[in-house]
Parts: C-alpha cells; structure tokens; sequence
C-alpha cells in the first residue's frame, strides 16, 4: 500500500515556519505582513476560500482585510481599488479571488497588480520570471505540489514527472517550476492533454504523476506504473446518498486502486487542497520581506 503523503501536516508545518519568520520580521523590522484579499460577487465556494485564507492569515499574525464588492461593480471600480491596495503600504500582496464576473476582464484586472504585491503568481512578469528561473511568486497550488514532493522525501530530480492538465494555473505553472535546473525540480516534464490518444502510454512512464484534470477519479491503479508517486490536485463533488451533505470530494486518481500501486499518494480531501493557503502565506510573508 502507498504512504499517505500529508498535506494537512506539511501545510501545518508550514504555517508554523511562516508564523516564526512573521514573528522575526515584526521584531527585527516593525513590519507585519499584510495581505488584501478582493472577492467580487456572492459565490458561496469562493466566499469560503476567501474566508479560509482570513482566518489563516490570523493564525500567523499577518494583518488582512477582506474587501467584499458587488457582483455588478465596474471594472473600473475594481481597476482603483486594486490601485488603492498597490499605493498601501500596509498591504504587501493582493489576490483578487477567480473566477471574475463575466463583464470583467479577468487579465487586465491581474496585471493591474503591482508585480511586487502579486502573491497569486499570475501576473505576466511573476509568470515570466518562473519560466526564465529568476526568483519571483510561484503561483500557490503549483508551488504546493512542488513543496509537498520535497517535503514528502519525494525529490522530483532526474524523475520523469508526468503532468496530466495545462491549464494556466496549474499544468503550465508546475511544469515550468519542476523542469528549472534547481533545488528541487531539474526534472524530464511531459504535459499531457487531450491532444493525446493514448493517454494511459504517457500516464504509465510517470515516476511522479501529477493529475489536473477535473475528472472524478479518471486515473485508475491500472494505468500506474507500479511505485509511481502521485500528486492529485483534482477536487471533484460526486454525489453520496449515504453523506448528510449529499456528495462527497474526490480527486482525479481513484485512490483505492492507486495506492495499491503507487508508492506515495496524496488523499482527497487532505493534500493539496490544503497547501494552497499555506504557500499564500508563505508569498506574502516573501512579500513583506522583499518591499522592505
Ligand atoms: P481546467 O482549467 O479545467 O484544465 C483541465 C485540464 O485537463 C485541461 O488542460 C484539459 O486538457 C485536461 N483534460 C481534461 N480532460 C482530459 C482527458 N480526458 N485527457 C487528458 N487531459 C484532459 O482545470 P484546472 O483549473 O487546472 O483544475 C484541475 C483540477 O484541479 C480541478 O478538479 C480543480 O478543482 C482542481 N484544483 C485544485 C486546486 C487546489 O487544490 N487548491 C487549485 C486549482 C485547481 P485541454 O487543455 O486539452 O482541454
């Protein structure tokens, strides 16, 4: 049977760290770090993202403020508070919770973003800078998986990474992040999609597969290669009669049949659902450090 690889254990560890750091920045600086979060509409999954990242925040002593606006703001409107948070030297980084109503042009609105605040990753210039190496925000859920493979024992170095998904905020990101020649990349990266035809010849030459499909437990034990080690960024809702909520959360890999092949799996919920906030912390304490 593979070993539960711990997202909620790594992602605790990490808050720990940044709450240490956090601590030392006050002291040795005076600066807290600050964090504002834009969430536009009343999307309840999305109100209660923004809400977890809140409380995180709190957990680590960051200062944040949540700024809840109309789902019929204007975009201009939106386009000055971003500018507002980029001229607030309380603020280090700002997210603007995706998606964005339809009326708004979700890029102009990230690349509104002071590239020094963007602890989301997604701004042009971070997203340039990851795929020429140079030091910059890593997008959270791409910077997640990277960090759950280092701290899991799983270094993904000469490893052939299999990366099911291209999609900007995850295929495309944790492709480039693992294939720098770094500390914990320099791996041989395929991107599958469904361009492929036969998807399961790709799947089965991965030693680290990475699935970001958004297809409830599409990848099955028999298309592993046996101890391969699998990173399941899907977080799908299937429905459960026998649950009082009615559904229950699954991720793109079948995890009963995989983790009889698999060497290391991450459970769904309880992998890397939960880094996502953790490397958000991370970022902005990166930030607050950095603008000083
Ligand atoms: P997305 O934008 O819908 O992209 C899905 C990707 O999977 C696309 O590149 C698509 O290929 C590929 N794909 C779909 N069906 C396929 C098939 N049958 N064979 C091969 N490739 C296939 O999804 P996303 O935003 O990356 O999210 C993926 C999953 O991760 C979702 O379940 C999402 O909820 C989850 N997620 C979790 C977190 C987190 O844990 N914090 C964060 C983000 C996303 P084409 O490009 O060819 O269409």
């Amino acid at each position: 049977m593979a070993n539960i690889i711990d997202g909620k254990k790594i992602a605790e560890d990490i808050k720990r760290e940044v709450k240490e750091e956090a601590r030392h920045l006050k002291e040795s600086k005076g600066v807290i770090p600050g964090l504002a979060v834009i969430l536009v509409g009343d999307d309840p999954a999305s109100q209660s993202y923004v809400k977890s990242k809140g409380k995180a925040c709190e957990e680590v002593g960051f200062y944040s403020i949540t700024e809840l606006m109309p789902v019929d703001i204007s975009e201009q409107n939106l386009l000055a508070k971003i500018d507002e948070f980029n001229r607030d030297s309380k603020i280090h980084g700002i997210l603007v919770q995706l998606p964005l109503p339809k009326h708004i042009n979700e890029q102009k609105i990230i690349e509104a973003i002071d590239p020094r605040k963007d602890v989301d990753g997604f701004h042009p210039m971070s997203i340039g800078k990851l795929v020429i190496g140079i030091d910059t925000f890593k997008s959270c859920t791409p910077a997640g998986i990277q960090e759950l493979l280092i701290r899991s024992g799983n270094d993904p170095s000469g490893k052939h990474v299999v990366i099911v998904g291209r999609s900007n905020i995850v295929g495309k990101p944790i492709a480039n992040i693992l294939l720098q020649k770094q500390r914990g990349a320099n791996a041989v990266v395929t991107v599958a999609h469904t361009g492929v035809s036969d998807l399961t010849s790709y799947i089965k030459s991965a030693d680290i597969l990475i699935a970001a499909i958004g297809k409830p437990e599409f990848i099955t034990g028999a298309m592993l290669k046996p101890g391969v080690v699998i990173i399941d960024v899907g977080i799908n809702r299937v429905e459960d009669g026998s649950s009082p909520k009615g559904y229950r959360i699954v991720g793109d890999v079948h995890f009963e049949s995989a983790s009889k092949v698999a060497k290391a799996i991450t459970p769904v919920p309880g992998g890397v659902g939960l880094m996502t906030v953790a490397m958000l912390l991370k970022n902005t304490l990166k930030a607050a450090s950095s603008q000083q």
